[in-house]
């Protein structure tokens, strides 16, 4: 950071305070991840000086000799870790990937099947607020009350009332194995295309963590930023019969010019995610996250579906305190004492979006930092603590000092 501290203080400082941040607080944003020193030099390499729009070997500016080569071996090595016939590595994000999903393999107004909001889904999966809502036919499918759980008879029969052309699973809050086989077969036997949107587990499928939904899935979006711990960015997933319609969805379709530093930056995450260090994490990821909700249980925390099978738990706060719509005040206690969560609806939540009943947070994080069971004990006694005591101002400064020893053996960067 020597050229920034030279030319720009103001950006330097502020660029070491968020570093020291992430080194002295608990990040358990299940979205989140800390990528390592060699993706973060690839996506801040010289790469990001050049435009390449088109694909490789059909660009439409000169000078991508090397910009090419680059791109190839990080579309041959996410296509080896995932076993997938054809990948785009060029979506900008999450959302805009999904938009080409959509964009390039259906028409305006087209029905699609897809999870409820407030029981897991993400804004691009058919929220009123959001493109997806507003240009396609979304009907919702949601988790079973009493459990938490998906129920997949109600899906098959809902899928063979409303005919979709296109099935979508795959999840932002959704604490449990997801049956990607099962939701395939329920999309052939309606004719609709099937879809997984595998941002949050796609850490989690590369380590064998969490069922795989390849090679049958049609078509797989995914984040690189969640579990699979590279950079900002997304890739989209396909069997080959798609594979035209997605490259011109992205390219000219929505996007411009690719990031190529974040392409480097994913080749040099897929690299990473292809050595047994990395199916060692996911599957830690998990125990984690096992170990974290059984803590959290046996501290009378109540849990969306009593538990979780990935990186992911969401603390229902009405069953716990019974109180509706204290998420954000249950977070800003966390936060206060070092523990960084996100307020969130929970399955039938009465409260609204803006005053949501439940807390969601999730271990890539700690797992990447070298946690393991015995802190998770740790942490759950600091959670739940803190929730059972949001009010408490000095308990919040209490914890945040043995928060920071914590945070001191378990150094990152
Ligand atoms: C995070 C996420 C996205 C969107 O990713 P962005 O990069 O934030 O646009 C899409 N779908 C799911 C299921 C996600 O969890």
């Amino acid at each position: 950071m020597k050229n920034i501290f030279d030319t720009d203080k103001e950006i330097y400082n502020l660029v070491q305070e968020e570093l020291n941040r992430q080194r002295t607080e608990l990040n358990m944003i299940p979205s989140e991840n800390y990528c390592s020193r060699a993706v973060l030099e690839a996506a801040g390499s010289v790469l990001m000086n050049k435009y390449s729009e088109g694909y490789p070997k059909k660009r439409y500016y000169q000078g991508n000799k090397f910009i090419d080569e680059v791109e190839l071996i990080a579309i041959e090595r996410a296509k080896k870790l995932f076993n997938a016939e054809h990948v785009n590595v060029q979506p900008l994000s999450g959302s805009p990937a999904n938009m080409a999903v959509y964009f390039g393999l259906l028409n305006l107004g087209d029905k699609i099947l897809g999870m409820n909001l407030s029981h897991g889904g993400h804004l691009t999966h058919g929220s009123k607020v959001n493109f997806s809502g507003k240009y396609y036919n979304f009907v919702e499918y949601g988790v079973e009350k009493e459990t938490g759980l998906l129920d997949m008879d109600k899906i098959r029969k809902l899928a063979e009332l409303e005919k979709p052309k296109l099935i979508l699973s795959g999840y932002t809050a959704y604490p449990r194995q997801i049956n990607f086989k099962e939701f395939h077969d329920i999309s052939q036997s309606v004719n609709a295309i099937s879809m997984v949107d595998m941002a949050h587990i796609a850490g989690l499928i590369a380590g064998g963590a969490h069922q795989s939904p390849f090679p049958f899935t049609d078509v797989v979006s995914s984040t690189t930023h969640k579990t699979l711990r590279g950079p900002r960015g997304a890739i989209i997933l396909c069997k080959e019969r798609f594979a035209k319609d997605i490259d011109k969805a992205v390219f000219p379709g929505l996007q411009g010019g690719p990031h190529e530093n974040s392409i480097a930056a994913k080749a040099v995450a897929f690299n990473e995610a292809m050595k047994p260090e990395f199916k060692e994490y996911s599957h830690q990821i998990v125990r984690n996250a096992k170990a974290l909700a059984s803590k959290l249980m046996s501290e009378n925390i109540k849990l969306v579906s009593d538990g979780t099978d990935t990186h992911l738990i969401l603390i229902d706060l009405i069953k716990t305190l019974n109180k509706e719509g204290i998420g954000k005040e249950v977070a800003v206690a966390l936060e206060d004492a070092g523990i960084i969560t996100n307020a969130n609806t929970i399955p039938f939540d009465p409260s609204t979006p803006f005053k949501p009943s439940g807390i969601r947070l999730g271990t890539p994080i700690l797992t990447t930092r070298g946690m393991k069971e015995s802190e998770m004990e740790i942490v759950g006694d600091y959670i739940s603590k803190i929730i059972h005591n949001y009010s408490d101002i000095e308990l919040r400064k209490r914890i945040n000092e043995k928060v920071k020893e914590l945070c001191n053996d378990f150094v990152y960067y």
